[in-house]
């Protein structure tokens, strides 16, 4: 199917879901995971209307970014594990880090993003499940904690909310207790009202599970299979 297509698919079932639990689609953005794509798949995605897309690997977004410069207000945004060591470039090519997942990265990145003159928009990334291969800090990591009270001295970061990858369970409602579990914690802290901290963003939902997402209260769905269709086997899933 041509990407148009899908895309008017998944935007119809977006639809569909946040009406089922009284939200407003447009509280909810498509982004579409464009991992492994050749630049001329992504440039599709634009002219069917996507403006937000995730990467997950630093270098791979960097030998694809000068072709895609001429996309005029596409958002790029890192969505997998990032190494400390590669902050800088990931500062300078990304608009937001989806993935923050120490309070040592943040660091670094604050400090590469001073060095660029620009703020970067974060998202904590909490891992919900206890699955070895996932990335995110764990609930019951002090770096969480650590992470948000530091916020207020990382003047070029802007926390914006929180981004999970629940445990794949072969049927989507079993991400159900996790995305519950992430908008619970999300609406936690943005209760406490702490400094620097915004919390209006959870990024949560991918191909197979994002109705459920955003029946939970996901305002960030992260798209890839069902927009591109399967991606070439080999690609690697996950690190940065
Ligand atoms: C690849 C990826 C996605 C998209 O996954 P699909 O199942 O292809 O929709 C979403 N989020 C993250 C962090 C990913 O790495």
């Amino acid at each position: 199917m041509p990407i148009a297509d899908n895309v008017n698919a998944i935007r119809a079932r977006i639809a569909r879901a946040a009406t089922r639990v009284g939200r407003n689609a447009d509280s909810i953005t498509l982004m579409a995971v464009s991992k492994t794509m050749e630049p001329e798949r992504i440039k599709e995605a634009y002219a069917a209307g996507l403006r937000v897309f995730g990467e997950n690997r630093v270098q791979e977004f960097e030998s694809k970014s000068g072709v895609l410069s001429g996309l005029k207000d596409a958002e790029w945004h890192l969505i997998g594990h990032l190494q400390s060591n590669k902050a800088k470039k990931a500062a300078e090519l990304f608009h937001a880090i989806d993935s923050v997942d120490s309070p040592r990265l943040a660091e670094k990145l604050n400090q590469a993003a001073a060095e660029a003159g620009k703020k970067l928009d974060v998202l904590i990334e909490i891992k919900v499940g206890q699955e070895e291969s996932k990335a995110g800090i764990l609930l019951d990591s002090p770096d969480l904690e650590n992470l948000l009270r530091a916020a207020p001295q990382l003047e070029s970061l802007q926390v914006c909310g929180l981004m999970t990858v629940p445990p794949f369970t072969e049927n989507p409602e079993g991400a159900r207790p996790y995305f519950r579990l992430l908008r619970d914690l999300r609406d936690q802290i943005a209760a406490r009202k702490l400094p620097a901290i915004q919390m209006d963003v959870l990024s949560m939902g991918m191909s197979h599970d994002f109705e459920v997402a955003i029946e939970e209260g996901s305002t960030c769905v992260r798209v890839g299979t069902a927009i591109f269709g399967i991606r070439p086997q080999g690609a690697r899933p996950e690190p940065a």
